[in-house]
């Protein structure tokens, strides 16, 4: 048996790759997964402690089933590695009640939210603005806003994820490589591909390019246009109010704006809080990004978004991190052939809200390239 040849490379280990090196590694399969990092690490779309993750998910019904089988999948991964990734600790979105808000491509994503719960049956509470300051005082909602609560809502551990995942692959068998980028990747028949990286060449039947904002360095130059890499600041402010511990992750679109719109987390540690806006900014690409984040833009987020609207907060930064979206122009996710490399898939760009489908993904892109039936079809 060569062993430079692979049943199926996967080719970037965050979110979606290592949630399918996972997948591919319950099925007797020679694999092999490579990173130009070591995952997890803080260079990609999937750091910065928590990801949120809700099952009305209002950017469109068709992900339902798959986040659906993402916390189904979230719970047996915990208990088989022995880790805490999910925390169902409720979430709550807010509308102003100003005008209606898009989100991820989505118009109106407040009152999607509210038609893709009540079609699915999800159990959710409605609330006018006296119940959501009665409720969560730590938010000024305007008097005309209302609130949407759901139960099983809550956030996800990313780095524990991510790690899980992949010591579960390597403990069913698969190979990893780590820090090294790959180059190139060329069809050699319609049954092997060839992959450089670092120097070495290895190949496989199938493969997975699951390599995030880089995606762009392997798609052909029309295509790299619809990708847009989007700078994002994840700030962590401290708290003067214990109540933050026992939040709901929350999401609050403030007006008609695609940035305007806040987001964040209960205090993980009693002393500060995640929070966060989204910016749509373009960068050309990863490497181009400004990592460092400045006094300047932390005052600018605190004036602009927390302070008349969020109590039980000091205008004092613990951190700020960067990290980036990778956006297509519907807001909607890639996942498709390479029509020139037919047995290369490609699944990146996640548009900012793709960690809660991971796990499904994963098993999803196992059944694909393994020829099995998938558990639900996507566009
Ligand atoms: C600030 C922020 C907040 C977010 N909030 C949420 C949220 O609340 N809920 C939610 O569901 N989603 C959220 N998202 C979106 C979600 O986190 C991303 O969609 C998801 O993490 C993307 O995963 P990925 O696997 O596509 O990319 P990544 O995790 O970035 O993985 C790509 C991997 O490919 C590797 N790679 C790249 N090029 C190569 C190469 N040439 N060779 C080898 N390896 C390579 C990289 O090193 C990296 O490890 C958020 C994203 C950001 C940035």
């Amino acid at each position: 048996m060569r062993v430079d040849k692979f049943d199926v490379i996967v080719i970037g280990l965050g979110a979606m790759g290592s949630a399918a090196l996972y997948q591919l590694s319950k099925r007797g399969l020679s694999i092999l997964g490579i990173d130009r990092f070591d995952p997890p690490h803080a260079m990609g779309s999937s750091h910065g402690e928590t990801r949120i993750t809700r099952l009305a998910v209002g950017e469109s019904p068709d992900y339902v089933p798959i986040v659906k089988r993402s916390h189904e999948l979230w719970k047996s991964i915990e208990s088989e590695s022995k880790t805490e990734i999910f925390t169902p600790c409720g979430g709550i979105l807010m509308d102003s009640g100003k005008a209606p808000w898009a989100k991820h491509g989505s118009e109106g994503f407040f009152q999607n939210t509210v038609n893709i719960a009540r079609k699915y049956g999800i159990d959710h509470q409605i609330l006018n603005a006296r119940q959501v300051s009665e409720k969560y005082p730590n938010f000024l909602l305007e008097s005309e806003g209302s609130g949407y609560f759901e139960p099983t809502a809550g956030y996800l551990k990313p780095d524990v994820a991510i790690r899980a995942q992949l010591d579960l692959a390597k403990k069913n068998g698969a190979l990893v490589f780590i820090h090294k980028p790959v180059t190139k990747i060329s069809k050699l028949s319609e049954e092997e591909i060839e992959v450089n990286v670092g120097g070495q060449t290895v190949y496989a039947r199938r493969v997975i390019n699951c390599t995030g904002g880089w995606i762009k360095d392997f798609l052909p130059s029309e295509k790299k246009g619809s990708f847009k890499i989007c700078r994002q600041i994840l700030h962590w402010v401290e708290v003067t109010d214990k109540n933050w511990i026992h939040s709901p992750v929350f999401m609050w679109g403030i007006g008609a704006g695609p940035e305007d719109f806040i987001y964040g987390f209960p205090s993980l540690d009693g002393r500060s809080i995640k929070v966060a806006t989204e910016s749509f900014l373009e960068v050309d690409h990863p490497d181009g990004i400004e990592r460092d984040v400045n006094r300047e833009e932390q005052q600018k987020f605190w004036n602009e978004k927390i302070e008349y609207r969020i109590t039980g907060v000091k205008n004092h930064f613990f951190k700020s991190e960067v990290c980036f979206y990778t956006v297509t122009t519907d807001a909607r996710f890639m996942i498709q052939r390479n029509p020139e490399i037919q047995n290369e898939y490609w699944v990146s760009a996640c548009s900012g809200h793709g960690f809660k489908h991971s796990a499904a993904i994963g098993e999803y892109l196992a059944d694909l390239v393994t020829d099995k039936p998938t558990k639900f079809t996507i566009g």
